[in-house]
């Protein structure tokens, strides 16, 4: 009797991977709100059956993840990503504040699904968690005050003080390519910003296109120099969970064919890069 229980649960698993048709007994082919059906027990499964997509988003970030104090809506490119893709799943987004240093730890502690906070990928972070197709490619580059004329290159920041924050990419490549300049840490690229404007430090360094929306915001501030990194931005998610990987590259490759990746760079980055909408950097579906 166990055997048989056991074998018909098996069926009923692979009729879910199969079809999801009527002969499956689990609830996984439910699809909140019309979206794809998954195989019972699988991560997209799970997320349909709790009807949201909960996405760790920056929410002082310009951009890319930024929370409208105006409105208390999350707004930008991270956060336009996030809705698309909870839209294709079927599911209601749900936007968590995830600052550089919790992301990784709030993926493998589940307080999120996904992770879409302007995150680089890189072989360290690999070995913790999985990624994404790079959804977008940005360079490390300086911002400093409007009147500071020796700051013009990385080399520049060795001998000054350098904000930006704990747990990026951004705090490495400095102490590598200017190690004789000091790091003043902080949580949040606001708060380095502000740092910044108050003369704690010469300069904030991370992400060009994190310090276009500083710029726009820190009256007297701007960028110096070309971009002296690569930081190929993807979307991060907890290891063991393919199915979602795949589904939100799938989204992702939609996304590059049918324009949807320009229009978002249109919206939300152009009116502070200046720049019109390079080629998405990962192939379009079809
Ligand atoms: N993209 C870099 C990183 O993932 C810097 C920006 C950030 O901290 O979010 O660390």
């Amino acid at each position: 009797m166990r055997r048989l229980i056991a074998g018909l649960g098996a069926l009923a698993l692979a009729l879910g991977a199969c079809t999801a048709g009527p002969g499956a007994s689990s609830p996984a082919a439910s699809g909140a709100g019309g979206g794809a059906s998954f195989a019972a027990e699988s991560t997209m499964a799970k997320i349909q059956q709790k009807g949201k997509l909960v996405c760790g988003v920056k929410f002082d970030v310009i951009a890319f993840g930024f929370k409208n104090p105006t409105n208390n809506e999350v707004e930008g490119f991270d956060a336009d990503l996030c809705r698309e893709i909870a839209q294709k799943m079927g599911v209601q987004p749900e936007f968590v504040e995830t600052v550089s240093k919790n992301r990784i730890p709030f993926l493998q502690e589940d307080k999120v699904d996904i992770v879409i906070s302007t995150m680089t990928i890189n072989e360290e972070r690999k070995k913790e968690i999985d990624f994404s197709h790079e959804y977008y490619h940005a360079g490390q580059s300086i911002l400093t005050k409007s009147d500071n004329t020796a700051i013009q290159s990385v080399d520049d920041l060795n001998g000054t003080t350098v904000c930006t924050v704990e747990g990026s990419t951004s705090e490495k490549n400095i102490s590598e390519q200017a190690p004789d300049a000091e790091l003043l840490l902080f949580p949040s690229y606001s708060e380095a910003a502000q740092a910044l404007v108050d003369g704690r430090c010469e300069s904030v360094s991370t992400d060009d296109s994190i310090l276009f929306g500083l710029a726009s915001q820190f009256e007297g501030t701007e960028l110096r120099g070309e971009p002296f990194t690569d930081e190929p931005l993807g979307i991060g998610i907890k290891k063991g969970k393919d199915d979602l990987v795949q589904f939100v590259n799938g989204v992702l490759e939609e996304m590059a064919g049918n324009g949807r990746w320009k229009a978002l760079y249109e919206k939300h980055i152009k009116p502070y890069s200046g720049k019109e909408a390079p080629e998405p950097p990962f192939k379009a579906a079809g």
